[in-house]
């Protein structure tokens, strides 16, 4: 078995450096657990870090794990249709269709509205990168 070589951080794709992680990784879980705001037991619990010893074990069930999820999500994001009612176009960003995402852009550029309103109104949905926002919601587990 070749030692794989990227980060297990989802959508980081660097070279790793140590535990499974890249050196930016690496170093940021390092900050963390010098604080003593986590433990490198705790993160290896949670996917975010491997254990020192045995590098690679586990990895090849976690990139498996992950990538089944990804893919989950993806084909989650792509059967989106528009969120506006009766609406039914493809979705482009936000969760609205060009037509509707230009609608409200220019609402919002007025000032008529925000993407946070539209948001709770569920006109639109969050512009964010779903991995990395879930790489975040991992630390505020883990972090205290
Ligand atoms: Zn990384
Ligand atoms: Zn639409």
């Amino acid at each position: 078995m070749s030692a794989p070589s990227q980060c297990i951080t989802p959508s980081c794709g660097e070279v790793v450096k140590s535990r499974g992680l890249c050196k930016f990784c690496y170093m940021k879980a390092w900050m963390y657990v010098i604080k003593g705001r986590v433990t490198w037991e705790k993160l290896e619990q949670h996917g975010l870090a491997l254990p020192k010893k045995e590098p690679w074990v586990g990895y090849n069930e976690l990139m498996n794990a992950r990538k089944e999820r990804e893919a989950r999500i993806r084909a989650e994001i792509k059967k989106h249709e528009c969120v506006v009612p009766r609406c039914k176009r493809k979705v482009k960003s936000r969760g609205l269709c060009a037509s509707c995402y230009e609608k409200q852009r220019k609402n919002v550029a007025n000032g008529q509205t925000t993407w946070e309103k539209l948001e709770e109104l569920k006109l639109s949905l969050p512009l964010k990168d779903q991995f990395s926002e879930d790489v975040k919601k991992n630390y505020r587990n883990v972090v205290v």
